[in-house]
This record gives C-alpha cells, sequence and structure tokens, in this order.
C-alpha cells in the first residue's frame, strides 16, 4: 500500500517525479497522463498524524489550566453569572506577539471564566 513512499510523490505508472497537488483534487503524471486522486496519496498521512496529536495536547493544556485557575490575586469583580464579588485575576501572553496580552477572571464562588483582551 505504499506505491508513494514519500516526498516527492512518484508516478506508480512510470517513475516519473509528479508535480506537488495544487487546487486540483487530481494530480496528473506529466510524462504518461496517469491520474492520482490527491486525497489518495495525501489523505493517508494526514490522518495519522493529526488525529492522534490535538488530542492528547489538548487534554495536557487543559489541566495545566485547571490548575492555575484560582491561584492568583483575587479582586473585587461581580461575577456576572453568579453575581458574587470576587475572582482570580490572571493574564496569558497569547502565542502570537501582536495578539497581546490577555486577561483572565475565574469566579472563587462558581468558577465561571471570563476573559478581556487588554
Ligand atoms: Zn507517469
Ligand atoms: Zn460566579
Amino acid at each position: 500500500m505504499s506505491c508513494f513512499g514519500g516526498d516527492p510523490n512518484f508516478c506508480p505508472e512510470c517513475g516519473n517525479v509528479l508535480p506537488l497537488p495544487g487546487i486540483q483534487d487530481t494530480v496528473r503524471c506529466p510524462r504518461c497522463s496517469f491520474c492520482i486522486p490527491v486525497a489518495e496519496f495525501s489523505g493517508q498521512k494526514i490522518h495519522s498524524t493529526v488525529i492522534f496529536n490535538p488530542v492528547e495536547q489538548s487534554s495536557v493544556v487543559l489541566e495545566d489550566e485547571e490548575d492555575s485557575e484560582l491561584k492568583g490575586p483575587v479582586i473585587d469583580r461581580r461575577c456576572s453569572r453568579c453575581n458574587k464579588e470576587g475572582m482570580v485575576y490572571h493574564t496569558r501572553q497569547m502565542r502570537s506577539a501582536d495578539e497581546g496580552q490577555t486577561v483572565f477572571f475565574t469566579c472563587i464562588h462558581c468558577r465561571y471564566q471570563e476573559k478581556e483582551d487588554s
């Protein structure tokens, strides 16, 4: 099942190097005009790498957030859900620098979370 071992992809008919897939859903071999659906040779790789990793990563990130949620200075901000005062204040730098800093408020009573971009 691995006629197309890696990059670049070769034509299974004549062994010619295939052009990179463009906006069409097929790649045509320039030498023998053999036609290959793009999904057939890029789909396999996408399946094995994309499906598992994000699930694993996001569950790790969620655990960290859970921990840090209620550690921080408590300010007199009124929770818009339970209407009690007292929310933990913490900031987080977003990944890209031009997005700036985001301030998070977590209610110490009901754990409702609000965020504000600064
Ligand atoms: Zn060919
Ligand atoms: Zn609340």
